[in-house]
């Protein structure tokens, strides 16, 4: 079978005129003779009315999981009805398939709960029969039939889950923007359209910061080698191809620019070298607080938390005595490239870049794709521009 997966986000059903370009892509993919999958997110985005955080603001903060999951399922089952509803219109037939009727099984973890396994029949059994199976994204159910939620960006992941399970010909993600770009183009007026990236790329992008796929999303294309094209669903745009082919461009050692914002550095000192000055990491993890940007001496440690942690930690190294410095707010830009394997003077071209500029870097790392800068949160925009520019991106 000749199966398309076609994902569409949030701002791409939001009005009854983006869901009139939604069903143009989804009749174009029959026309090409495909047989489309279709995953759906919750209408529009937080403060429109049946977006996922609306839905989340009827409830209070205490309310079990299984109930907030099933609030949170909500969102995309209204979606669904009301595309399949669009679709009816134009005697196109659909069916509504939950995560759970389209074959997700997850743990119950609720509210980010891991699928661990997809039974496709249903959504076969859907083809078989010439109809078209909109699933609801984001959502799956456990042996015991509970609705579960996957996490954010998880309609990203019910897209290529699918896709891997039915051995689709390709998982089309439809969004707001042309493609995966070379930054955010809400931070770089000048980013532009990344035609071809590998699986391996895009995972560190999304996984730092660029939130245009989900990683977990990436990770089950990857295993299935699906192709992945990222779409813009109001236009025409080619958009980005991503697939397992690794593209080195001459001279071009970086491919994009992200960043994680609201991270809080912390620095301790030790004045002698004491056995169990590794017990912070103990207790980090015990509190199931998750660090990185780790730089360890034997007199000196460094490492980031997300700032929602900074207090806690705080707390925790005051009360072993610890002689520490703290600064929050924080923003870890990471630089991602295939091309800078190998290639000497990227981290100083970075670091020259943003001294030129008086930008202050108070922690970088590296790795054989990946160069991460840390900064000021208010000096975020203006580095990915100087750096975006210096890198001809
Ligand atoms: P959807 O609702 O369709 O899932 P998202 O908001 O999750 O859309 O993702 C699309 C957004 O990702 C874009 O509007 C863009 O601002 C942002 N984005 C961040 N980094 C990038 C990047 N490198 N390329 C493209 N978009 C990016
Ligand atoms: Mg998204």
């Amino acid at each position: 079978m000749n199966i398309l997966i076609q994902k569409f986000g949030g701002t791409s059903l939001s009005t009854n005129e983006k869901r009139e370009k939604v069903i143009e892509k989804i009749i174009s993919a029959k026309n090409n003779g495909f047989l489309p999958v279709v995953v759906v997110s919750a209408i529009g985005r937080k403060g429109d009315p049946y977006s996922t955080d609306t839905l989340l603001s009827l409830i209070d903060r205490d309310t079990k999981g299984e109930e907030k999951d099933l609030i949170m399922c909500c969102g995309e089952i209204i979606s669904s009805v009301v595309l399949s509803k669009a679709l009816s219109l134009k005697n196109i037939s659909s069916k509504v398939l939950t995560g759970g009727q389209a074959g997700i099984i997850t743990n119950n973890n609720f509210g980010n709960a891991d699928i661990i396994k997809v039974n496709p029949e249903n959504i076969l059994d859907t083809l078989s029969k010439g109809v078209i199976p909109i699933v609801t994204g984001f959502q799956g159910s456990t042996e015991n039939n509970e609705f579960t939620t996957i996490g954010r960006g998880g309609s990203d992941t019910t897209a290529t889950v699918l896709g891997e399970a039915l051995k689709a010909h390709s998982i089309e993600i439809y969004t707001d923007v042309d493609g995966i770009m070379t930054a955010d183009p809400k931070i770089v007026n000048e980013a532009k359209v990344i035609k071809n990236i590998s699986y391996n790329e895009v995972y560190q992008l999304a996984d730092h910061g660029a939130k245009v796929i989900h990683p977990e999303a990436v990770s089950y294309a990857r295993k299935g080698n699906i192709p992945i094209y990222i779409k813009n669903a109001s236009t025409n745009s080619k958009g980005t191809l991503i697939s397992s082919e690794e593209i080195y461009i001459p001279n071009h050692p970086i491919t994009g620019i992200t960043h994680v914002p609201n991270r809080t550095q912390i620095c301790i000192r030790l004045d002698k070298e004491y056995n169990n000055s590794n017990s912070i990491f103990d207790i980090l993890k015990e509190k199931n607080i998750s660090i990185d940007l780790i730089n360890i001496f034997p007199m000196y440690k460094a490492f980031t938390v997300n700032d929602n942690f900074s207090d806690i930690v705080e707390e925790i190294l005051k009360s072993k005595n610890y002689k520490f410095t703290l600064i929050k707010n924080c923003s870890k830009v990471s630089l991602i490239g295939n091309g800078m394997k190998g290639i000497p003077g990227i981290m100083a071209k970075i670091l020259n870049s943003l001294d030129e500029n008086n930008i202050e870097v108070l922690q970088t790392a590296d790795s054989h794709m990946t160069i991460w800068c840390l900064i000021k949160n208010d000096d975020t925009n203006k580095a990915i521009n100087i750096l975006h520019e210096k890198f001809n991106l």
